[in-house]
């Protein structure tokens, strides 16, 4: 049986039979919930009932057991409750969870690994639609393509891929969500080899917001395949990705080079001439880091996914950048290099963090960040100057609805604090860090910024965004799904969005 014949069988015999439910939930006389537009409302208990009915997987209340567990974001600096989780098994649970939500028209959040920066994966009074528990992903290596559910994490991806001697081209953390990353492009190690996430999507299985289960790739609703590459959760719940993959037999050489402070200079400035004429194999992320103590470094991270002769070249040159205190660089398997800063980005701290796109990486950004990081507050803080270009160069602006792809390098300044008496004074270091950044950034990479409170958000469609907005209004006309970079279904007036940033 065909995969769309399966989902709409299953549909049908939810329909026919219904699913036991296996939530634990007591269903309450009321159960008090927001709508999408914020009036308070209250659903019966035969409504409630009649969620938890339609559902293989499991509807948690407040007091059910996992009900706190799965709230939980990976930013700790949101402590949001739901109404309502969803814990959905499968593609009838998304489908039926999206027609009730739209049918109460309720205020929904989806969620995929959870690592929304902004929080977008989970809301006060609202349902949460939590697709982790979708954790199916098989790699093909006789067709090279990899079928994905929603709930998988990058680690997984990568092992299975890898299984092959493949890769899905995706960020550098193994705990982010393959969901929420692709949706908004996903760049990392291999980006300038192999382009974004995006560019080997192939296709994908949707749930839009009338709750159909509709395909999207370059044959059927290609308007909303080519939406869904860039345009983050805006239209609708992706129940499945198919990804092309392509090969990566061998050991990558990387790791870091970690420099003292007083080197950070004249290391970065060699980074920053480097950089220009690099091997599309080559990835290099500078990343000045204070620790809780206040101690300031350099650490260099770096993949090089080449030829033998070309990694010694280049590593011999980077070699020269400076005397570095630590070098853990070397040739590991590509799943060992995945992880190993999964630990610099823990689960349940606090982060504040925005994030913008240049097209080049300056003498006067370099001084921000130097001078920035010396000062009070940023202890737990990361300035990263993520290099771009490469393969994600070659894509057309247009091609996707990803616009920014003349960026040279993504900068991120990212505050963090374990103790929430320390919030206030680490986001005020942030913000006034970001001041110096803000003018040499043109457009923001829609999955690290803040969201809608970053006025900046529609820069992330450039001109792109007018043909999002028609798609949307297609789409989602209630913009049912608005916890993401929000993008609005009518022609609103939108005041100036820049060009895109030609390669
Ligand atoms: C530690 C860390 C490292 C990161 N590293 C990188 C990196 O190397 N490269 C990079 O490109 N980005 C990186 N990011 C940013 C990352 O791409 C975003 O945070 C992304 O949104 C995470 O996806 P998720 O599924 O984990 O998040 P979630 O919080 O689950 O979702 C994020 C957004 O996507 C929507 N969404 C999730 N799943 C679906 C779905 N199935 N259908 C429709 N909408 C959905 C959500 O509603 C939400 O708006 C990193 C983030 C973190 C926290």
């Amino acid at each position: 049986m065909k995969r769309r014949e399966f989902c709409t069988s299953s549909l049908a015999a939810l329909a026919v039979t219904g699913f036991s439910s296996r939530a634990r939930a007591a269903v309450p006389d009321e159960l008090p919930v927001l709508s999408r537009t914020g009036r308070k409302l209250l659903l019966t208990r035969a409504e409630v009932g009649e969620l938890k009915a339609g559902l293989r997987g499991s509807l948690l209340l407040r007091g059910d057991q996992g009900y706190e567990q799965a709230r939980h974001i990976w930013n700790g600096a949101f402590d949001r409750h739901p109404a309502a989780i969803v814990r959905c098994a499968n593609a009838s649970d998304v489908a039926h969870a999206v027609q009730f939500v739209a049918t109460h028209d309720l205020l929904v959040a989806v969620r995929g690994g959870g690592h929304s920066l902004p929080g977008h994966s989970v809301c006060d009074d609202g349902v949460m639609i939590d697709l982790a528990p979708m954790k199916g992903v098989q790699a093909d290596p006789a067709s090279k393509v990899a079928r994905v559910e929603p709930g998988v994490l990058l680690g997984a991806m990568d092992r299975a891929a890898q299984a092959h001697g493949m890769i899905v081209p995706a960020g550098t953390v193994s705990h982010t969500g393959v969901a929420g990353l692709t949706l908004g492009g996903g760049f990392g190690r291999l980006a300038r080899r192999f382009g974004l996430s995006i560019d080997s999507l192939i296709g994908a299985d949707v749930v839009t917001a009338d709750g159909r289960l509709v395909r999207a790739d370059s044959e059927e609703n290609a308007d909303l395949y080519w939406a869904l590459r860039g345009g983050g959760g805006n239209f609708g719940v992706v129940i499945s990705f198919e990804f092309r993959m392509h090969p990566l037999a061998w050991e990558p050489v990387g790791g870091d080079l970690v420099y003292p402070f007083a080197q950070a200079r004249s290391v970065l400035d060699a980074v920053a001439g480097y950089s220009e004429g690099a091997s599309d194999d080559l990835w290099l992320d500078p990343v000045l880091e204070c620790d809780a103590r206040g101690t300031r470094q350099l650490r260099l991270t770096l993949c090089h996914c080449g030829e033998a002769p070309g990694v010694a070249r280049d590593l011999a040159a980077i070699r020269k950048f400076g005397k570095p205190t630590l070098d853990t660089t070397g040739a590991r398997p590509y799943v060992t290099l995945q992880s190993e800063h999964d630990d610099d980005s823990p689960h349940g701290r606090g982060y504040y963090m925005t994030g913008g796109l240049v097209q080049s990486m300056s003498p006067a950004l370099i001084a921000n960040a130097i001078d920035c990081i010396q000062r009070p507050g940023a202890e737990l803080a990361k300035i990263s100057i993520t290099q771009h270009g490469g393969a994600i160069a070659r894509v057309p602006s247009q091609a996707t609805a990803f616009a920014n792809r003349g960026a040279s390098h993504n900068v991120v300044v990212r505050a963090a604090w374990d103790d929430p008496a320390d919030a206030e004074s680490r986001k005020a270091w942030q913000k006034e860090t970001w001041k110096g950044f803000a003018p040499l950034s043109q457009a923001i990479y829609a999955n690290l910024n803040l969201g809608d409170a970053d006025p900046r958000t529609l820069s992330a469609y450039g001109p792109n965004l007018p043909r999002l907005m028609e798609l949307k209004a297609r789409y989602d006309a209630k913009n049912l799904f608005h916890l993401n970079p929000n993008i609005k279904p009518h022609a609103l007036p939108v005041t100036g969005p820049p060009s895109p940033m030609r390669p």
